[in-house]
């Protein structure tokens, strides 16, 4: 129970709370005005399916890191966030945030082929309708960084890539112009930061929604290893999976031997192991460390 907030949806990993209307509530919309309070769990998903049990911490870091990159960001784009300042319980993990209509494209940019871009341009040489240069590899960097859009997917199903011209129907001519444009400029940004600190931002996806004045604000998390691709520079190796500081150490235990589980089944994964929680949950901070240059003590957050 937050007081104030009522809760009105659970995603995978963050669940979203609305002013409620007792007087707590109403204090809130006096303060802030339309609003919503994104927490992030401490839960994990991996191939869709939410794993037991969570990571601890899990949840600040990537808030932390968020705000981190929404304060780097700060001259490049309008984002959601309005406030810090929230309930003692959700403290750290949480922000208050304009409440934004969301629109239907996960905006994402690569400029390393791997994953899903990897497995399409496989079948047909392009990503998102995107031609691209034959013999590149997992791993490979790209020409330039490309904006290939997805449809968010209902819950427990993939996101489907989709092409410009799907997302100029899904949104018009110029809010998908101005969605890829933005969201190749926050990569490159990014990417140079990254850079400085010996890694390789691989590919990451964005969400923007549109504020009550019509503007396109960038939205969610931004640039954690849930929703992007952290390589270690000085290990790339383009030909083979390289290694990262995303959620991989995960996928790839699920699909070793030693879970037991088969991503084909419909049976739900087994149980994390403690090893395979404390490994993940360190990478978590590692992955904060790296990009930030600062520790994260997450028992500390938030020093308001
Ligand atoms: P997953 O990220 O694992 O695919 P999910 O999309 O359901 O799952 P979560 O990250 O668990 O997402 O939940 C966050 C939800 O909040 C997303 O649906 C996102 O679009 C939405 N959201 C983020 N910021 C805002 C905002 N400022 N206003 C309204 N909705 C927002
Ligand atoms: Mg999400």
């Amino acid at each position: 129970m937050l007081p104030g907030w009522t809760q009105t949806y659970a995603g995978k990993v963050r669940n979203l709370y609305l002013p409620d209307e007792t007087p707590e509530g109403e204090q809130i919309v006096k303060l802030h005005g339309d609003v919503v309070l994104v927490v992030a769990s401490d839960r994990i998903s991996a191939y869709d399916h939410v794993l037991s049990p969570v990571i601890p911490d899990k949840g600040v870091v990537l808030t932390q890191l968020s705000l981190w990159w929404f304060a780097q960001l700060a001259h490049t784009v309008a984002d959601h966030v309005v406030s810090t300042i929230v309930p003692d319980d959700v403290a750290g993990r949480a922000m208050i945030c304009r409440r934004l209509d969301m629109y239907p494209v996960e905006c994402v940019a690569r400029g390393y082929l791997t994953g899903s871009g990897l497995a399409e341009y496989q079948r047909s040489g392009m990503v998102t309708g995107i031609r691209l240069p034959s013999g590149l590899v997992d791993g490979s960097r790209l020409p330039e960084p490309i904006f290939t859009p997805a449809t968010k997917a209902e819950l427990g199903s993939h996101d489907q890539n989709i092409t410009f011209d799907a997302t100029v129907e899904l949104v018009g001519p110029d809010t998908a112009r101005r969605l890829r444009d933005l969201t190749l400029e926050i990569y490159r940004r990014a990417e140079a930061i990254t850079a400085e600190r010996g890694l390789i931002l691989a590919d990451t996806k964005l969400e923007f929604g549109r504020d009550v004045d019509g503007e396109i604000t960038l939205a969610d998390e931004i640039l954690t290893p849930d929703s992007s691709r952290f390589w270690p520079a000085d290990a790339w190796s383009p030909g083979q999976a390289q290694p990262s500081f995303d959620k991989q150490y995960v996928r790839d235990w699920l699909t070793s031997p030693d879970s037991g589980w088969s991503r084909t089944s419909d049976a739900p994964p087994p149980p994390l192991p403690d090893s395979v929680v404390t490994r993940t949950r360190d990478r978590y901070l590692e992955a904060y460390r790296r990009i930030t240059g600062q520790d994260l003590d997450p028992r500390a957050v938030p020093p308001r």
